[in-house]
């Protein structure tokens, strides 16, 4: 035995992926495309809220600490809406990867689309992935130098993009840009550009998996939300084992015959095709359906080998399922030797041999859907998309949905907060009155200053004075908000100067649209410490 320890540090292993094509990569493009598209033109869509109101569909406007989307702004008060739509994304992100795995770091993590990204100029630039680790091992030479070159430009160019379309979800796009171009914007623009074209060159240009593997939590966290019943990426090992490249021949005509049956009949028939002769070794063993030819791993951004079973660096991006199911055709084998597939499908045993645990091996030629058709049937899809764990959170995601949109529609237009002032809780005047002081927050969300008169309701007797002003008239102008400091004072002999505490509301009308609100708070009186 070694005493050696395992190095802490290991170099790591530039990968480079073979081009593939199939089903799974054209919804990667679409999603690809898709994604950026989102990200990079959302800043530049206008939407007229009319006079004095930014005109960007989405803005983030810090310095008025608001939040724009489309039709509905959100004030700092308002966070509620931002923390729900927080939790339906951890909802979503659990339902999906209960249900499908790790589709979102496959298909949709920024990580993931600008790796691809990257990798496809790399791919356009130096060539495929023989080309490529021919140019990694050659000297330093002026062609490599030009290509290297090329790509890191383009690279640099998709980099500064990123950053750049980050800023403008902060400011006016076209402003800003006009500011970027002529230095006139300011320095925290230029410095989180810099930032992020930094991070994206970096992680999507030369980190890639490693940003997966060793720096992102998400993979551990999935692996929890995981279970037997999943559908997720894997070998069916069962079929593919012993794996070997000997007697393959092409079975255009079993796999004609059996082109119409359901799954389990074509794998049956297949096999016994398989086990009369075609898949045998040059030693007369008999073969699973791998050629062992590789071209699962050849296609795998993340360099691993999913035919060594479930892997925490899998992103199941399923580019494995296209390359293996390419090299099937080629060889007249059903599709499906990798395959999204729930692991309490599959036969509970490996071996081809053992295949008659699954009832494959026994059923013999031409009558594997009759009385001895395979005992084993995969669970339909549906079962594995529906189940009470997904419908829990479809439920709590739905729920929390439906709440944020009720709350949206009925959310005040007027929108005021009253808080008493403490210290003191109230102030005998000369002439015996009880004065309490209250901060009134006043916000005007529309796109003109606007005026609100204020009153009380409740306790009766008690006057209304505002700091500053003659009459309970406060302007707000356009959307903003306005700290008012008022008062309310009870008379002598009044209840409410008498009573330890009173009851009182403080209306606010919009003279404008006549719209009114209230907020309850506490008269304090004499008694009342
Ligand atoms: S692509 Fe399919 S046949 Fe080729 S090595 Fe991978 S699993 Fe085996
Ligand atoms: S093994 Fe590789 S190619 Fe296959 S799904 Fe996982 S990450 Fe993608």
């Amino acid at each position: 035995m070694s005493n050696t320890a395992p190095p802490l540090f290991t170099a790591r292993e530039p990968i480079f992926p073979r081009r593939v094509s199939g089903f799974f990569r054209r919804l990667k493009w679409v999603i690809l495309i898709l994604t950026l598209g989102v990200y990079y033109i959302t800043p530049w869509i206008r939407w007229d809220r009319g006079p004095n109101l930014p005109d960007q569909a989405v803005l983030v406007d810090l310095a008025n600490r608001r939040f724009h989307f489309f039709w509905i702004e959100i004030w700092p008060h308002e966070f509620y809406f931002v923390a729900g739509l927080l939790i339906m994304a951890g909802l979503g992100l659990f339902l999906f990867t209960s249900a499908l795995g790790r589709v979102w770091c496959g298909y949709a993590c920024p990580q993931t689309v600008w790796s691809d990204l990257f990798m496809t100029v790399e791919r356009w630039i130096e060539g495929d992935r023989n080309a490529r680790i021919r140019l990694h091992n050659a000297p330093w030479s002026w062609r490599k130098a030009r290509l290297r070159g090329a790509k890191w430009v383009v690279w640099l160019l998709i980099a500064v993009a990123t950053g750049g379309a980050w800023v403008f979800y902060f400011a006016d796009a076209p402003s800003l840009a006009r500011d970027l171009v002529t230095l006139q914007a300011a320095p925290v623009a230029y410095a989180t550009i810099a930032v992020l074209t930094a991070a994206t060159f970096i992680f999507g240009g030369f980190m890639r998996e490693q940003v997966c593997i060793y720096m992102c939590p998400w993979p551990r966290i999935q692996g929890a939300m995981m279970d037997p019943g999943t559908l997720t990426v894997g070998y069916r090992k069962w079929r593919g084992e012993p794996r070997g490249k000997g007697g393959v021949k092409r079975q255009q005509a079993a796999a004609e015959a059996i082109g119409s049956g359901d799954a389990v009949a074509r794998y049956g028939a297949a096999l016994d095709k398989n086990t009369a002769g075609d898949r045998k070794s040059r030693r007369g063993e008999t073969l699973g359906d791998c050629i062992d030819c590789n071209a699962c791993v050849a296609v795998c951004p993340m360099g691993i080998d999913i035919r060594e079973g479930q892997q925490m660096e899998c992103i199941t991006c399923a580019l494995c399922i296209d390359a293996c199911d390419d090299v099937m055709a080629k060889i007249g084998r059903p599709r499906g030797l990798i395959d999204y597939l729930a692991l309490d499908d599959e036969p509970p045993t490996q071996p081809r041999q053992s295949a008659a645990v699954a009832g494959l091996a026994e059923a013999p030629a031409g009558d594997v859907t009759g009385a001895n058709a395979p005992s084993w049937q995969p669970k339909p899809l549906w079962q594995h998309v529906f189940r009470p764990r997904t419908l829990i959170y479809t439920a709590a995601w739905a729920a929390i949905g439906v709440a944020l949109v009720v709350a949206l529609f009925i959310r005040p237009e007027i929108d005021m907060t009253v808080a008493p002032v403490r210290n003191p809780t109230f102030v005998t005047l000369s002439h015996g009155s009880i004065r309490n002081a209250y901060d009134i927050r006043l916000r005007n969300k529309h796109g003109e200053a606007r005026d609100f008169r204020l009153s009380l309701g409740g306790t009766t007797g008690l006057q209304l004075r505002v700091e500053g002003a003659a009459d309970p008239v406060v302007d707000v102008p356009a959307d903003t908000s306005r700290l008012q400091r008022v008062y309310v004072i009870a008379p002598p002999q009044t209840a409410a100067a008498a009573a330890p505490r009173s009851d009182l509301q403080f209306w606010v009308e919009d003279l404008r649209s006549g719209e009114r609100a209230y907020g309850d708070t506490i008269f304090n009186g004499k008694d009342s410490q």
